[in-house]
């Protein structure tokens, strides 16, 4: 089920009974930074980045009270992050947290620790801003991590490529966001990758090639995601990525200048497709080309993506898409049908397959050898295996023969005895 509509959070500010004279904000500060239109706050960002589907509409800000408790004790007592969000829905014994989607839990002093456990987010002080809080938010309504194809980690405990998305807020830690705003760092907006994902990209904004495989060219104007009100298509999807673009405006102030993007959509992480992987830069300038077509075995399909223009009058990017539709494979008269090799493919097959069929060729000898080395061995077992076993057959004749003439030898030696004692 897409979350859709208004996501209501409980917001709870809590003093403790050594800090209680510290109040880092009034109460109309909390309800300007996440609930009240037309701030600049959380709530509007929500609206702008998930394109109006969703919003905070009928969030509350409940406090703040005074627990009985010193930090320290208050710590001591809720080790893990969740304890702390649960300490803070238990002081405030009036309040039913349950309808609301996700509780925000505020402490007038830090906690050493802050960010997302199940429906609740740990709050410090400092964390009053729209992209923490964004982030944050982001993850109770089921967002996750992007990425990009670096292996870089940000931090010991993170994923190669994880938080290196800069132009998606669910890469909150290394992200392009703005500043010199009430509630700065914001932004930037969440990518058309997960925005799909999370049902908030109306398909009809969508661009997807018309035919299913068959190659063409199309020129496309595709609107920055920060300008939704043009109309037209926000995204792009064909080849097995999304393309949009992206423009330094709204919440979207942060980025240093237009640029096109490209994600490889996943579920649930989305990565972002370099331009120079070697300098892991993201953008996509006019005059570059996104080619993933196979090249090497002639046309045998995939997707180019140039960038043509940047008209930011408009607010839209020209982009050129070329759809090289995959040859079909035949199951009949394959002989009859076979087609002529393409030249290219035979100076490949020189250059590339030939040697390494040749290696694969030597290596398929040796282990041929082996295996007649092996074959060899196990013959002349078998042979020794027969010779011992005619060799112990003999020794039984032996012993036999031995036997019988020791037997003879007793009743020839009898007999003479007995001749000599009676004749
Ligand atoms: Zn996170």
């Amino acid at each position: 089920m897409a979350t859709k509509g208004s996501q209501k959070f409980a917001i709870l500010l809590v003093k403790f009974s050594d800090t209680a004279y510290t109040e880092p904000n009034p109460v109309a500060f909390y309800d300007d930074l996440l609930i009240r239109r037309g701030t600049g706050g959380v709530n509007d960002y929500f609206l702008a980045a998930s394109l109006g589907e969703i919003n905070l509409d009928g969030s509350q800000v409940f406090g703040w009270i005074t627990i009985d408790t010193t930090r320290d004790d208050f710590i001591a007592a809720h080790p893990g992050r969740w304890d702390k969000i649960k300490g803070a829905i238990d002081a405030f014994s009036n309040v039913d947290t349950s309808p609301f989607t996700g509780v925000i839990a505020i402490f007038n002093v830090g906690l050493g620790d802050g960010g997302m456990q199940g429906r609740g987010v740990l709050c410090a002080p400092g964390d009053v801003n729209v992209t923490f809080l964004g982030h944050e938010i982001g993850h109770v309504l089921g967002l996750e991590h992007s990425f990009d194809q670096s292996a870089r980690q940000k931090a010991n405990w993170s994923a190669p490529g994880e938080y290196y998305d800069p132009y998606d807020l669910m890469s909150a830690m290394s992200v392009l966001s703005d500043a010199g705003h009430r509630f700065s760092p914001r932004g930037p907006l969440i990518n058309t990758a997960n925005l799909h994902r999370m049902g908030w990209m109306p398909a009809d904004r969508v661009w997807n090639p018309p035919l299913k495989n068959s190659s063409d060219t199309y020129d496309i104007d595709l609107v920055a995601l920060s300008s939704p009100n043009v109309p037209g298509f926000l995204a792009a999807e064909l080849g097995g990525v999304i393309v949009e673009f992206r423009v330094p405006e709204g919440f979207d102030n942060g980025l240093p200048r237009p640029a096109v993007l490209i994600h490889e959509p996943a579920d649930p992480n989305s990565t972002i497709i370099a331009s120079d992987l070697a300098s892991n830069n993201n953008e996509w300038q006019p005059g570059q080309t996104y080619d993933a077509t196979l090249k090497l075995l002639g046309q045998t399909g995939g997707v180019r993506i140039k960038v043509i223009s940047f008209d930011l009058r408009r607010k839209v990017a020209r982009l050129s898409m070329t759809v090289m539709a995959v040859k079909p494979q035949l199951y009949n008269d394959k002989i009859e049908r076979m087609p002529i090799p393409d030249p290219r493919l035979s100076s490949f097959v020189e250059a590339f397959i030939s040697p390494i069929w040749q290696a694969l060729a030597s290596k398929a000898d040796e282990i041929r050898f082996d295996e007649k080395q092996r074959q060899s061995i196990e013959i002349q077992q078998n042979t020794i295996a027969q010779q011992k076993t005619a060799i112990e057959v003999q020794a039984g004749q032996i012993r036999l023969y031995r036997n019988v003439l020791v037997g003879c030898a007793i009743v020839v030696s009898a007999a003479v005895w007995f001749l000599s004692r009676h004749l």
